[in-house]
């Protein structure tokens, strides 16, 4: 069966992350264009040279990058947190119990309900070019809660995490080895075949690092990969077991010693940097630019929830990254499509280059910079995931 081609011309600036193709690490190009055949890019290059398609597009001069890969949120919940947010904003420390009450309204609500909250942060986030989505688990905690957090969002991402572990249960609030037996046993069973990760919050307060190794090493044992948050709130044991353990990612990276620093340079697991959290929490920024110049692998991602990072604006997070964490607008950008695609060894996308899903955002703007350099300004002019035009 053929399929419909598409011809993207006039492309003033195109952002490949394919350093083979273009000047950088970002692979630019000037004057560029790309062909779409169905799902996938079909072409890359120069526009002079362009084929024929069966559909023409022109960018009229503006950027064209690869859609947005968020590789961190919590977006299977219900109820908001305004009045927390604004005791913190007016004085008041945050604490991770806050989750207990989003846990409750996410018990209380229908499964219609959660899956339609979920679906309008999955269309709010593509409006803004967020072509790969991760969704948590973790406002459950319960064997049923869980596992049908799970299977509502797997109807929207095949990018499903595991997060039994997000705090323990108010249920067990005296008896946490309890709760970890049941994270690693029942809730594991019930939870495994819908989703792909395993994460754990090692964190004082939530899960230690005796508590997160069992947690990890028994989705690992179900086939479940491990990512976890590690060191947002203070120095811990988080990073070094999410390399110990091969994890794809460590989130947050926020406290780090170099031996932290080191041992994330060395390996395979991506540094997933959050700062919609510390902005939302008035807290320290995690440092880009110490990650970056160890060698370490760095991504960028939204923590969309409602307690801690309410925002699914991964331009937001470039521009916070560029303003505040050290780094330069060509890593940022990359972070925040390459970087996510690492964090979940995805090949398929975060790149325009043959053979790639079709996931692009067309910016409002000559170049990627734009994304920094006009922070809050609404800069989408249109989004295509697997080759279909949303936006
Ligand atoms: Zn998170």
């Amino acid at each position: 069966m053929s399929t419909r081609t598409t011809l993207i011309t006039g492309i003033g600036s195109l952002v490949t992350n394919d350093p083979g193709h273009g000047t950088g690490p970002l692979g630019l190009l000037t004057d560029a264009a790309v062909v779409l055949d169905g799902g996938t890019v079909a072409w890359v290059g120069p526009a002079a040279q362009a084929p024929a398609a069966d559909e023409h597009f022109d960018a009229e001069g503006r950027a064209l990058l690869p859609g947005f890969v968020d590789s961190h949120a919590h977006l299977v919940f219900a109820g908001d947190r305004t009045a927390e947010f604004n005791a913190r904003m007016s004085g008041q420390a945050y604490s991770a119990g806050g989750i207990r009450t989003t846990v409750a309204a996410t018990r209380a609500a229908s499964d219609a309900e959660l899956d339609a909250n979920l679906a309008r942060f999955v269309r709010e986030a593509l409006r803004q070019g967020t072509t790969t989505i991760e969704c948590k688990s973790g406002y459950g905690l319960t064997v049923e809660d869980e596992a049908r957090a799970l299977r509502i969002a797997a109807r929207h991402t095949p990018e499903t995490t595991y997060l039994g572990a997000h705090i323990v249960a108010p249920e067990y609030a005296e008896d946490p080895a309890g709760y970890v037996d049941l994270v690693t046993g029942e809730m594991l069973d019930a939870c495994a075949p819908h989703a792909r990760w395993v994460d754990v919050f090692c964190e004082k307060g939530a899960f230690d690092g005796d508590q997160a190794r069992a947690v990890l090493t028994a989705g690992i044992a179900r086939g479940l990969t491990p990512r976890v948050h590690a060191n947002q709130l203070s120095y811990g044991p988080g990073v070094q077991l999410a390399v110990e353990l091969g994890a794809a990612s460590a989130d947050h990276c926020t406290h780090l010693t170099d031996e932290d620093v080191a041992a994330l340079a060395g390996s395979g697991t991506v540094a997933t940097l959050l700062p919609g959290a510390e902005f939302s929490t008035r807290a320290e920024y995690p440092s880009g630019r110490r990650l970056l110049d160890a060698g370490a692998v760095v991504a960028l991602s939204t923590d969309c929830n409602p307690g801690s990072s309410f925002t699914s604006s991964m331009a937001f997070c470039i521009a916070v990254a560029v303003r505040e964490m050290g780094m330069t607008p060509d890593e940022a950008v990359w972070a925040a499509t390459a970087g996510g695609a690492h964090a979940l060894r995805r090949g398929d996308v975060g790149t325009v280059a043959v053979g790639s899903r079709a996931d692009l955002l067309l910016l409002d703007a000559p170049s990627h910079v734009h994304l920094a350099y006009r922070p809050g300004v609404p800069l989408t002019a249109a989004v295509w995931r697997a080759g279909v035009r949303e936006v």
